[in-house]
């Protein structure tokens, strides 16, 4: 079995872990290195090698069966994506701001929300108040971001914040992902929902420096993007106006010249990748071009890449999924998450996996506070649900459709890129994490190593223990039944982080999971 697997070509090292499979099916990208370490080894799989592995224990033909008898469903749902049903055409958009503490993401994301006229004056001068009454005037464009009162004393961003902007032919919402080392599983759950990712880089001098090198959160930042799916990234180069910086050619090159070949090991082609020097806190390129203060520039400003950014295809017609973020409790049952898939609508019945609970749709909104009939792939939705309780509803459960509802397994097979392992020079069977796939995080077992790629041959090989850096095919098991797809089938569902005591150990995509544990669970819920 393992030397059956092992003869495919998507076991070479992980380059498209976390690759967005929507777009551009014959690319082949860079091996992805963990955490700084090159993977040697030719750059590897794709998607369609997932194709070999038909006749691997994973059965996922069952729901595809399924899609197949609701495509009188198909046109309809197309046709809505299309925005041909009257509602607003504009894709909706999440958009993930990244980068070390400090970097400036809640300033940018501050502006942002005042340039493009989400802001009332009134508030603007009541956080001008604050923040000059807290001697932090400069910060008060970060208040609008940044909402608890603890936050706004300490001038950090700790819960992953949210809102929202248009711009000509898009609708976005910011998550504003916090740069505190301590925060980073936040950011997991950020970028998780995250389509575009905004990558905030300190142009002074000795910040850029400082959130690039070891430890700092830039790589890591960047690493957990690419594996969670992002799959283009714009490089703000922020603080341009700052007096160490002041607009500097030299700086900006400098800047792009060592983040690049970075970039690129993380997984990001240059394509993928759109540098913009920006002022966040001045407003300079974000949504007006930088004045007299800079003669070089002559590129779009941040809004405009944003506006023009195009982005993988999402599918309306595959069976519904939406992995529940959060639940809230008013009058009734409220399930937070973004719709990864499908189309959902009121009145209609949905499964909640791996429950298998049946609750019926009462009402949709989007995360503008707008009811709405229906909701299509990447819009973030709070669901109300008739027929289900509190507990029904948990963090890491996946909305589904009844006739196709997802796999729930407590084991699967993976390919996994291991990081830097520390201080932990290896790992054997029965190492224990956490395990971060959607919006989900469970402790999970190191079950078995089934296979290690030869960083020298790129041969797989047995192997008893895992080192930094490697390739390798093992399998996991956590305790309770979660909800997970083959990363081929529903990349969203298949990928994930593997975390212990806040360090990333590694990244990896769901390659096969057991026949009976899907066929069981994928059975549509009737009653
Ligand atoms: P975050 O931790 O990445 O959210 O960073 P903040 O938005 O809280 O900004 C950190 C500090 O950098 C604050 O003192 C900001 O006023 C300052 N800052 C942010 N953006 C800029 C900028 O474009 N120029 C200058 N000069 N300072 C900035």
């Amino acid at each position: 079995m393992a030397d059956e697997i092992g003869a495919s070509a998507s076991l070479t090292p992980t380059a498209d872990v976390g690759k967005a499979t929507e777009e551009e099916d014959n690319e082949r990208e860079p091996p992805m290195s963990g955490a700084g370490g090159a993977t040697s080894g030719s750059g590897g799989g794709d998607e369609d090698d997932d194709e070999d592995e038909e006749d691997e224990e994973a059965a996922g033909g069952e729901a595809r069966d399924v899609v197949g008898e609701l495509s009188a469903e198909r046109s309809r749902r197309a046709a809505y994506q299309a925005g041909e049903d009257g509602t607003d055409p504009r894709e909706h958009f999440n958009v993930v701001f990244m980068g070390h503490v400090d970097a400036g993401k809640s300033t940018l994301s501050g502006n942002i929300l005042f340039l493009t006229g989400m802001v009332d004056d009134r508030v603007i001068d009541k956080f001008k108040r604050e923040a000059k009454s807290k001697n932090r005037e400069s910060w008060f464009l970060a208040f609008i971001m940044d909402t608890s009162e603890e936050e706004r004393e300490k001038g950090k961003t700790v819960e992953v914040g949210r809102a929202h902007f248009d711009t000509e032919n898009k609708r976005f919402t910011i998550l504003d992902a916090p740069g505190h080392k301590a925060f980073v599983p936040n950011m997991i759950q950020g970028a998780s929902q995250a389509d575009l990712g905004v990558l905030v880089i300190s142009a002074r001098k000795g910040e850029f420096e400082t959130g690039f090198e070891r430890g700092g959160q830039t790589r890591e930042h960047t690493l957990l993007a690419k594996t969670l799916g992002v799959s283009k990234l714009i490089v703000a180069v922020n603080k341009m106006d700052e007096p160490s910086v002041e607009w500097s050619e030299a700086r900006w090159q400098e800047i792009q010249d060592k983040l690049m070949p970075f970039l690129k090991k993380s997984g990001y082609k240059s394509k993928h990748v759109q540098f913009v020097p920006i002022s966040g806190l001045t407003g300079s390129n974000v949504k007006d071009p930088v004045g007299d203060e800079c003669t070089w520039y002559k590129g779009p400003t941040l809004l405009q890449v944003l506006d023009d950014m195009k982005l993988p295809h999402r599918d309306a017609t595959k069976p519904v999924r939406v992995p529940v973020l959060d639940r809230i409790i008013d009058r009734g049952t409220i399930a937070l998450g973004k719709v990864e898939q499908g189309v959902i609508e009121v009145g209609q019945t949905l499964a909640i996996m791996p429950t298998r609970m049946l609750a019926k749709v009462e009402s949709i909104t989007l995360d503008d506070e707008t009811e709405v009939p229906r909701a299509r792939p990447g819009e973030n939705v709070s669901v109300k649900l008739k027929g289900v309780g509190e507990a029904d509803v948990q963090r890491g459960f996946v909305l589904c459709e009844p006739e196709a509802p997802c796999p729930a397994v407590h084991t699967f097979q993976a390919q996994l890129q291991v990081s830097d392992l520390g201080d932990r020079s290896l790992l054997t069977a029965g190492y224990q994490s956490i395990l971060h796939v959607h919006t989900s995080a469970e402790e999970c077992v190191l079950e078995k190593i089934v296979s290690v790629t030869n960083p020298k041959t790129g041969k797989e090989e047995k192997a008893k223990f895992i080192r930094s850096h490697v390739v390798c095919t093992v399998v996991l098991s956590v305790g309770q039944s979660i909800c997970v797809e083959k990363f081929s089938d529903t990349p969203q569902l298949g990928r994930f982080t593997l975390r212990d005591e806040g360090v990333t150990m590694g990244v990896g995509k769901i390659i096969g999971l057991p026949r009976k544990q899907v066929e069981a669970s994928t059975e549509p819920v009737t009653k």
